[in-house]
């Protein structure tokens, strides 16, 4: 059920819209909150407002992806040192857990959170080029770099931090896209499927 807050910097209406989110960022100020179950929104920082980058998403739009009906809840825009990308957060209406939905260049992937079981490499062990294991397969490094936050709105089911660098893994497994993140305070493992463009219907 969604649960309606206000952001207290500037008073705006907030409607927590699923019992996955954990983080909010005001879309009026950017005043960015921590999801403390019943008691509310627990303020640590400002993001930076996001400007006004063209996408074919924005925040509140709806569509279908593979027949599944999504609607976007947040967008984070990440860059590392030769440029930028977007991670769109997607609510599902079949009640599954959000999923990110990457934006680079014009490429689309659709990423899904993987349970992390048993021991990962570190950051600073993972090479480019290299074979890691990742629960019960390998992962084949194609890139491993720091990134920052640039700016964020609306709700997401992750803690994203608001400062600092994190480091992230990408590579392939079993045919697919697969990231690690490496956050302050926890590891994410996702497994993504490619998207062709026309995979991602739009309502009007
Ligand atoms: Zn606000």
């Amino acid at each position: 059920m969604a649960q309606q807050l206000e952001c207290q910097t500037c008073g705006a209406a907030i409607n927590i819209e699923n019992q996955f989110i954990r983080s909010v960022t005001c879309q009026f100020c950017g005043a960015s909150y921590l999801v403390t179950g019943e008691d509310g929104l627990n303020k640590r920082g400002d993001a930076a407002k996001l400007a006004d980058y063209p996408s074919r998403l924005n925040v509140g739009q709806t569509g279908v992806i593979r027949g599944r009906k999504f609607s976007v809840l947040g967008r984070v825009r990440y860059a590392y040192d030769e440029g930028f990308w977007e991670e769109w957060q997607i609510s599902w209406e079949d009640g599954q857990p959000p999923s990110w939905l990457e934006e680079d260049e014009g490429y689309w992937t659709l990423y899904k959170r993987e349970r992390i079981r048993g021991a990962l490499a570190d950051y600073s062990d993972v090479r480019v080029g290299a074979k890691i294991k990742v629960n019960n397969y390998e992962l084949f490094v194609t890139e491993r770099r720091k990134a920052k936050m640039m700016g964020s709105e609306g709700q997401f089911s992750s803690v994203i931090p608001v400062t600092g660098e994190f480091g992230y893994v990408q590579g392939t497994a079993n045919g697919q896209a697969a990231s690690i993140t490496y956050w302050p305070d926890e590891i994410e493992i996702e497994l993504g499927d490619d998207l062709e463009h026309h995979e991602i219907k739009l309502d009007s």
